[in-house]
């Protein structure tokens, strides 16, 4: 059996026993198909790799030629998904996996809904917070000391979490840098400040972790819809990374649907009372449950 190949990003494609039609053509499609894919789920191919497709009859071409070299990335490829912060992007070698099986029929859902990177890996238990509305009463861009007020419970929660072993790590959207309210500067001196107060009263958080994009940014350096802007899962990524967390094992809890992340397998709480959260499952209506579920949860 004959085969040819064709390198992209780094990726080696390679055709095998297509053999009544130009392998060419197909290699033209694969490339298609893949290039649209990639975009579709935005991810960039990096690292050297291989991918065989093997054994495209005729017939197959034109209707199930994605859903071949999707199976075959999947099946030839699967390793854990890191986030790149100098990309702001997943990686593409890491790639995705999904809770069931890919048939021709779910294919469409299963890569466009069920698709979950796998985390790095790392068996630390954390407990990641939202900042506005969890920890602070959300006030609308809050980045001056005078005008935080602690949220009821909050460094209660917090103790709690640390007498159960987790790191506590705050992911906090913070858009009004992008939007020109306040400087980078700004949100970390308020995160040391909060941290400091936090831990006089025995409440120990871990890491800080903010996005200062947004897509209408004025300012070019934030402009952009970021992987680490909630709800998409960069920063809980890189928290992950840094702190070794495996976040299937972890609890995030926010405020908004925003805080679900997408695409990382966490299970989240939702606070009432600050944003619309329509049907969400899990709801909680104060600090006091967040502490009671989170026991349950880590028990
Ligand atoms: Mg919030």
């Amino acid at each position: 059996m004959t085969s040819v190949s064709q390198k992209w990003q780094g990726l080696t494609i390679e055709v095998k026993g297509a053999d009544s039609i130009s392998k060419e053509t197909v290699l033209d499609e694969c490339l298609k198909e893949w290039l649209s894919f990639l975009n579709q789920m935005d991810f960039f191919c990096q690292e050297p790799g291989h991918l065989i497709v093997q054994d495209i009859l005729p017939d197959d071409i034109s209707g199930n030629l994605s859903f071949w070299l999707k199976r075959a990335w999947r099946r030839e490829r699967a390793q854990m998904a890191t986030y790149d912060e100098e990309q702001d992007q997943l990686m593409a070698h890491n790639v995705f996996w999904q809770k069931e099986e890919v048939t021709s029929q779910n294919l469409g859902e299963v890569f466009k809904n069920d698709l979950l990177p796998l985390t790095p890996a790392g068996d630390q238990r954390a407990l990641l917070l939202d900042r506005d509305g969890i920890i602070n009463v959300d006030s609308e861009y809050v980045f001056k000391k005078e005008d935080v007020q602690f949220v009821d419970g909050v460094d209660e929660l917090i103790r709690e979490a640390n007498q159960l072993g987790l790191k506590v790590i705050v992911l906090t959207n913070q858009s009004g840098v992008g939007r020109g309210y306040y400087k980078e500067e700004d949100v970390i001196a308020l995160h040391q400040w909060m941290q400091e107060e936090l831990a006089q009263k025995g409440a120990i958080v871990d890491d800080w972790f903010y996005s200062p994009y947004h897509p209408e940014s004025t300012e070019v350096q934030y402009k952009k819809s970021s992987y680490t802007r909630k709800p998409m899962p960069g920063m809980a990524l890189m928290a992950a990374k840094k702190h070794h967390i495996s976040l299937e094992k972890s609890l995030m809890v926010g405020d908004k649907i925003s805080d679900v992340l997408a695409q990382v397998d966490i299970k989240t709480l939702l606070l009432v009372g600050n944003y619309p959260v329509a049907n969400y499952p899990h709801l909680c209506q104060s600090h006091h449950d967040v502490i009671k579920e989170m026991k349950q949860f880590f028990s």
